[in-house]
C-alpha cells in the first residue's frame, strides 16, 4: 500500500465521512507549493479554499504565531488583549470602518452580522422589521440560519425547521430588490463576487443602487466578504473596488492565514449596535489566530495589493490561451474559469491533481485562489500542469 492508501484508510475509520476528498493527503508546504506523503510536488492555486493568504509556512506569520504561542495563548475575552486590538485597528484604519468583533468562522461572522442587523431593527422600530434579503445563489455558511440565508434550494433540505426571514432575489436586477420591500425588510446581505456560487461578480451599478436603497429605507447592508476579503480581489477589501459604504463587512478565510478566524466589521451605523452580553464566543479574538491576522495585514500594503492584479493579470492571459477556455470571471487572484460544455469543471480539476495542481471547482468553473504571495515561476508550473489537463482531457 503507498502512504496515501494507509492515509485514506485511517481516515475512513475514524473521521466523519462529511467530505468528498479528493485523492491526495499533503504532508507539508512552503509558499504555493507542497508535497504529498509520497513525495509528489503540487502547485497549490487553492490556498485551501482561499484561506493561506501567504502561502504554506510564511516566516514572517509563523514568527509572528509562535511569539504570541509563547507569550500568552489565550486568556478570555472577559479581560484585555493585545493582539486582537492591533488587528482590529488595523482594519478600521483600512476600511474606513469603526469596530471589529472577532469570531472563528465565516458562518458564524454572518450569524452574527445577521443578529446585529435585526437588533438595530429592534431598537429603532420594535418587533416585526426582521428580512434579510440575500441572492439567488448565494452562499453564506452552514449554520441553520446561515444555510437558511443562503440562496440555494440544494442548502434547504433535511434540517427543517430552518430559520425564518430570508427571502431570495435574482443578483443583478435592482426592480426585484425593490418588490421585495415590504415594510418588514432589516437587511440586504450580499457576495459582490459569489464564489461558492460559481465566481459570479454583481454589476457595479447593481451594488451602488443596493447602497441607495439601503440608505434610503434605513436598512443594513451586509457585504459577505469571507471569500473575496484580505486582498483576494486585489484591494483589501472587494468593496473598495465599488466605492461604496457598507454598514457590516464580514470576512473569514484569508484574514487568519491558516488560523481559524472570523471578523464582523461594523460601520458607522452599526459600530454600537451591540453591547456588553449582546454577542460573545469563548474563542474569537483568541491572541494567536490574531496575532497572525496582524502580520498578514501588515503585509498587504498597496504594492503588495497591486502584486495581486498583476499576477491576476499574468495568470489571465496565460490561461486564456488553453484549450476549452472560454473565458474567466473574477478580480485578482480569484478566479472562475468558464469551459466549453464538451469538459466539466470536476473532471479537469481531477486530472491537474494528476498533473501536479491543486485548483477548485465553482459549479461548472475551475476556481483559482492561489495564495496571494504565489511566485511567477509558481505559477507557470502550475499553469503548465492545468494546460496539460485541459489538453488531455
Ligand atoms: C466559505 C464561505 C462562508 C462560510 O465560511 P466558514 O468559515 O466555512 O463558515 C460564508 N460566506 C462565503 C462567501 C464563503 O465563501
Amino acid at each position: 500500500m503507498s502512504n496515501f492508501d494507509v492515509i485514506r484508510e485511517a481516515d475512513q475509520s475514524f473521521v466523519a465521512g462529511t467530505y468528498g476528498r479528493f485523492p491526495v493527503a499533503i504532508e507539508k508546504g512552503k509558499n504555493a507549493t507542497c508535497y504529498d506523503f509520497d513525495g509528489k510536488e503540487y502547485i497549490d492555486f487553492s490556498s485551501g479554499i482561499g484561506v493561506n493568504s501567504l502561502g504554506f509556512c510564511d516566516e514572517g506569520w509563523i514568527n509572528a504565531v509562535t511569539a504570541q504561542l509563547n507569550t500568552l495563548q489565550h486568556i478570555s475575552n472577559l479581560y484585555y488583549t493585545k493582539p486582537c486590538i492591533d488587528a482590529a485597528g488595523l482594519l478600521c484604519e483600512r476600511t474606513g470602518m469603526k469596530k471589529v468583533f472577532f469570531s472563528n468562522s465565516g458562518a458564524e461572522s454572518n450569524e452574527g452580522a445577521i443578529k446585529c442587523a435585526r437588533k438595530y431593527s429592534y431598537d429603532k422600530y420594535g418587533e416585526g422589521r426582521n428580512k434579510v434579503i440575500t441572492l439567488v445563489n448565494s452562499f453564506h455558511g452552514r449554520t441553520v440560519t446561515t444555510l437558511s440565508a443562503t440562496g440555494q434550494d440544494v442548502f434547504h433540505r433535511f434540517f427543517f425547521p430552518f430559520t425564518d426571514g430570508f427571502e431570495f432575489v435574482p443578483a443583478n436586477d435592482i426592480e426585484a430588490l425593490k418588490q421585495s420591500l415590504d415594510g418588514t425588510v432589516c437587511a440586504v446581505m450580499v457576495e459582490l463576487i459569489q464564489g461558492e456560487g460559481g465566481v459570479m461578480p454583481l454589476d457595479t451599478e447593481y451594488v451602488k443602487e443596493i447602497e441607495s436603497i439601503c440608505k434610503e429605507y434605513d436598512l443594513i447592508f451586509i457585504v459577505d466578504e469571507v471569500q473575496t476579503g484580505v486582498g483576494r480581489t486585489g484591494e483589501l477589501f472587494a468593496f473598495q473596488h465599488y466605492d461604496i459604504t457598507p454598514d457590516i463587512v464580514t470576512t473569514a478565510k484569508g484574514i487568519g492565514g491558516g488560523l481559524p478566524l472570523g471578523c464582523i466589521i461594523f460601520g458607522e451605523k452599526t459600530e454600537n449596535v451591540f453591547g456588553a452580553g449582546d454577542h460573545a464566543t469563548t474563542f474569537g479574538g483568541n491572541p494567536v489566530a490574531t496575532a497572525g491576522a496582524a502580520y498578514i495585514l501588515s503585509r498587504l500594503d498597496r504594492e503588495f495589493l497591486d502584486e495581486v492584479k498583476a499576477k491576476g493579470e499574468y495568470m489571465r492571459k496565460k490561461i486564456m490561451l488553453m484549450p476549452h477556455v472560454e473565458g474567466i470571471d473574477g478580480l485578482g487572484l480569484m478566479m472562475g474559469i468558464r469551459l466549453d460544455d464538451t469538459v466539466k469543471s470536476a473532471d479537469v480539476v481531477k486530472k491537474s491533481i494528476e498533473k501536479g495542481a491543486l485548483l477548485l471547482t465553482a459549479k461548472s468553473k475551475v476556481r483559482l485562489l492561489p495564495p496571494l504571495t504565489v511566485s511567477y515561476e509558481e505559477i507557470d508550473k502550475g499553469l503548465s500542469a492545468m494546460e496539460a489537463a485541459l489538453k488531455e482531457i
